[in-house]
């Protein structure tokens, strides 16, 4: 396989026109497409303040290289954080990666954990809930994200959400009869606005898992490749595996995913009626109901 630019051993054979890279030409065809994503839905700005959530990993840790190249050309200011949820050995590893790469960069970087913020680990929390792990997780994690981002001044909240993470959501609410919540997806976050969000943005959007494993590889960029122990409990990491399977048969099927989702969202969005965003009672963090969701859990603790 040759590159077809100029002729040398291939990298890589993109999914969607067959064409292959050379390591050098797959470098340049995958920083032109984030800076590419970045520019064209306007997610930074002269004077933003970019918080990257990192948690060692592939995605996060590409995206933070990434957002310091893209920034260092234009001076934006940039800090990383990691959310602990105290899930032992497996956070103690990501924390490790992502603290090395930040240092590397010359980024500020931080860690906030549940036990600190909330006052339990996620083992402890789970101890008391039948609810699925990454349910409160999620919930746990969205939350504390925004709240730090926001308290250390960030404008945008950056993440390594890539095209299969993507795909998967899109198809998470297909599968769970909510489709209309399709409309919140995108490259850049949020139908509503409150005061208290910061715009969530996903440079990686349009790249697979795959192309991002390959461009930290050929970079040497240093992540931590553990999972998680409740992962394969999750819905998401069936569907995961289904969408793998496809794949096979069909290598552009994510892109259909997720550029068929980006088509109908502006319809989605005029019929979407979610309520209004309210503030919480009890934290005062951005809520759809009087009481937030983390209040709700913390209560039954
Ligand atoms: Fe949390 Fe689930 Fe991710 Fe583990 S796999 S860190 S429980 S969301
Ligand atoms: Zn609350």
């Amino acid at each position: 396989m040759k590159c077809w630019i100029c002729g040398k051993e291939a990298v890589y054979k993109n999914p969607q026109n067959d064409k292959a890279l050379c390591s050098f030409h797959f470098k340049k065809y995958f920083e032109r497409k984030v800076f590419k994503t970045i520019r064209k839905y306007e997610m930074i700005q002269p004077n933003d303040k970019i918080a990257v959530a990192i948690s060692g990993e592939k995605d996060s840790t590409v995206l933070l290289y990434l957002i310091w190249k893209f920034t260092s050309k234009y001076g934006q200011k940039v800090f990383a954080f990691t959310i602990d949820e105290g899930i032992g050995d497996y956070r103690k590893k990501g924390i490790m990666f992502a603290k090395k790469i930040a240092e590397k960069l010359g980024i500020e970087y931080h860690v906030f954990s549940y036990k600190e913020e909330f006052g339990y680990t996620l083992p402890e929390i789970l101890k008391f809930s039948k609810e699925p792990p990454c349910r409160i997780c999620g919930i746990l994690r969205r939350y504390l994200m925004n709240k730090k981002a926001r308290e250390l001044g960030a404008t945008k909240l950056a993440t390594g959400h890539n095209l299969n993470d993507e795909a998967e959501n899109i198809l998470l609410n297909v599968l769970r009869g909510k489709i209309i919540e399709n409309a919140k997806l995108g490259p850049v976050v949020g139908v509503k606005l409150h005061p208290k969000f910061v715009r969530k943005i996903k440079p990686l959007y349009f790249i697979n898992s795959e192309e991002v494993k390959l461009y930290a590889d050929l970079n040497g960029i240093e992540y931590y490749s553990g999972h998680c122990k409740y992962r394969n409990d999750s819905f998401r990491y069936r569907i995961r595996k289904f969408l793998e399977e496809i794949r096979k048969e069909d290598p552009g099927v994510l892109n259909k995913i997720v550029n068929g989702n980006l088509e109908v969202i502006p319809i989605l969005k005029k019929n979407y009626k979610g309520g209004k965003i309210k503030t919480c009672k009890i934290c005062g963090e951005p809520s759809s109901r009087d009481i937030c969701h983390v209040c709700k859990i913390l209560k039954k603790l």
